[in-house]
């Protein structure tokens, strides 16, 4: 296996709007999308879908859901053995997308609050012959702390996308990773400071190096990425690397950051160096938001190439 994705799964009621009912109004909505998400799965399917061998860790419930998310890993070659399944629903996420593609999303976790740290313990040994440790925060605190720390004690690097933003999640474990992914929001809570200007987003992704975070990628939308890291080992001059969006007319942005870790991930354990790997993934994410919906926007190796041929 390349990639241990330790995280979430849930499948996504995606109802295209054209506003937001007001309290007591009923409205209708143009049209309804059914899909598998859920950030750990996202991210695994665009690492899979780029040919990647991906080993899922994940808890279902007992649900059509969960039926429904165990066939799509298999339709996209990920291993599912580690997929347990628990008693009552599996995660579900309504979606709301208006017709300039802003979104509004709700998380019901269901049975990922079941995924507890003995069920990360019960496969060490298939985790610790990955080449990356994927996580996000969609599941427990508890044991995404116990991911990172088996990633340290078998010498495999974690990524963290430090996403949904907790106000719980201890600073300390995101020290412990390799490569630590948030957006600008994410910024402004792991660090207190504001991330609405680029000069908020570098003073704070500085104090994240400064702290002792080894690789900081900050995800800026349709302004593209920016990449932070110390100059040398033992140093404490952070240098960083900016890389501008694609140029796209964006169709629906839901999934993007989704992609781009996925996209990242893959490029990282089939040898490439972070730039390289950040331009891939920018590009992929580029073109994740041409098309509707979350994994039904991202692209196989070959329907990539293509495209960016
Ligand atoms: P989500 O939660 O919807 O997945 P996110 O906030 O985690 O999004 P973003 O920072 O919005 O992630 O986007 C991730 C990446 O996707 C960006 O760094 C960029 O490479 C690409 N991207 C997003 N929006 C656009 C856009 N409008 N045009 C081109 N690229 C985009």
């Amino acid at each position: 296996m390349d990639i241990a994705v330790i995280g979430s799964n849930n499948v996504d009621l995606i109802t295209y709007i054209d506003r937001m009912p007001t309290e007591g109004e009923t409205l209708e909505a143009p049209s309804f999308q059914l899909g598998c998400g859920g950030k750990g799965s996202n991210q695994a399917v665009a690492a899979a879908r780029l040919g990647s061998r991906v080993l899922m860790v994940t808890c279902v419930g007992d649900d059509i859901f969960a039926d429904m998310t165990v066939e799509n890993y298999r339709n996209n070659g990920i291993d599912t053995d580690h997929v347990k399944r628990a008693h009552g629903t599996s995660g579900v996420a309504p979606i709301f997308v208006d017709p300039h593609s802003r979104n509004s999303i709700l998380i019901v976790k269901g049975a990922n609050n079941d995924l507890t740290p003995e069920d990360v313990e019960a496969c060490r040994e298939q985790i610790a012959q990955c080449a990356l440790i994927v996580c996000q925060l969609e599941i427990r605190l508890d044991t995404v702390y116990v991911a990172i720390a088996l990633g340290e004690q078998v010498g495999v690097p974690v990524l963290l996308n430090p996403a949904p933003a907790s106000p719980d999640f201890n600073f300390d474990w995101a020290r412990r990773c390799t490569y630590l992914m948030p957006n600008e929001s994410e910024l402004t809570l792991l660090t207190g400071m504001p991330c609405d200007s680029d000069e908020g987003v570098e003073a704070a992704a500085r104090t994240l190096v400064e702290h002792g975070c080894r690789h900081v990628i900050v995800t800026l939308g349709s302004r593209g990425a920016w990449w932070f890291t110390r100059a040398n080992e033992g140093g404490l001059h952070v240098v960083s690397q900016r890389i501008d969006a694609l140029r796209v007319d964006p169709v629906d942005t839901t999934g993007a950051g989704d992609a781009f870790i996925g996209a990242f991930a893959h490029r990282i354990v089939h040898g490439d160096a972070i730039p390289e790997a950040l331009e891939y993934a920018n590009s992929y994410a580029a073109m994740s938001v041409l098309k509707r919906g979350t994994q039904y926007s991202y692209a196989t190796a070959d329907e990539f190439d293509r495209w960016r041929a």
